[in-house]
């Protein structure tokens, strides 16, 4: 039997051929973005920065080239821009890539890297944060700030970051699930419960940057959820799942935390007292660790001044 003729089967795979391009060119943007390794977009003009800026300082940072994390950016950056407030610090925010220059860095005590995505630097912009932290600035990055599966710049996913991100699941996407204190000893997990139960999309490294040396703070509990991804993948780690952690780079305090995903996430009481102690840990407010405050910070003044 005959249900659809040649001429018919034919205006049909036309049409399949037509939608399919339709929908890659209207996700063209994203499918760059996740899938091919990122946007190209770098800015080479340096910004000046306030002259009024005070002291200690912050610079808040949520360029993008590869994902967009549209719900969580703004209202992290409003939440920095609280803490700054509140404790009379300096704050700049920006998407420019060329803000990164020695001079402009050496005016702050800790960049926050807010889901920052992709590879955002030319090689001037990348030497810049690489010189300043391993000189004593602070860094603290968050969530997507360590998600992109292919990054260019290995520096900064190996040394900085600490881990691979593999992926997070899909099925679905958000869970709740309970997180363990590694170290409650720490200004970020100080105020955490020991079992931390709360919802997020969950990442998985290719290893847990225990290995390397680097100091867990969080772990998670993989019987608690379901550890699949996108394509039925298996994102497994096992027992020592991490999922924030920080370490001495050179002698700058780099701390990274994989939550805070949904908008939401920067409203909950106990994840804010984590990125507020963790901010002033990196900012050398509180806590220990990574050499001489004071040489880290005259070493980072007078790499601002050379640069000149
Ligand atoms: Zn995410």
């Amino acid at each position: 039997m005959k249900l659809v003729s040649r001429k018919g089967c034919g205006i049909m795979l036309l049409a399949i051929l037509l939608a399919g391009a339709a929908f890659v060119a209207f996700n063209w943007d994203i499918i760059q973005r996740i899938f091919l390794g990122g946007v190209k977009v770098y800015e080479t003009e340096a910004p000046a920065l306030p002259d009024d800026l005070a002291s200690p300082a912050i610079l808040v940072f949520s360029k993008t080239n590869g994902f967009r994390h549209e719900e969580a950016i703004p209202v992290a950056n409003a939440l920095f821009a609280d803490f700054a407030a509140a404790d009379g610090w300096g704050f700049h925010q920006t998407e420019n890539g060329a803000t990164f220059t020695p001079q402009n860095l050496a005016r702050f005590d800790a960049v926050v890297f807010n889901n920052v995505s992709g590879d955002v630097f030319t090689p001037e912009q990348r030497e810049a944060l690489r010189s300043y932290v391993e000189n004593g600035g602070g860094f603290v990055g968050i969530h997507g700030s360590g998600g992109d599966n292919s990054y260019d710049w290995r520096w900064y996913v190996e040394e900085l970051i600490g881990a691979q991100f593999i992926g997070h699941p899909m099925d679905p996407q958000f869970q709740q699930a309970t997180l363990r204190v590694e170290d409650a000893s720490h200004p970020a997990t100080v105020f955490l419960p020991g079992d931390w139960s709360r919802t997020d999309e969950w990442y998985s490294f290719e290893a847990s940057p225990r290995a390397r040396g680097y100091n867990l703070l969080l772990t998670i509990d993989e019987a608690s959820y379901s550890p699949v991804g996108l394509f039925g993948d298996d994102l497994k780690m096992g027992d020592d799942h991490p999922l924030a952690w920080w370490h001495c780079q050179g002698q700058g305090r780099a701390f990274y935390s994989a939550l805070g995903h949904t908008a939401e996430s920067y409203a909950e009481g106990e994840h804010i007292a984590m990125l507020l102690g963790a901010t002033r840990w990196a900012m050398r407010l509180e806590g220990d660790g990574c050499g001489n405050e004071a040489a880290a910070s005259a070493q980072r003044t007078q790499a601002g001044e050379t640069a000149e």
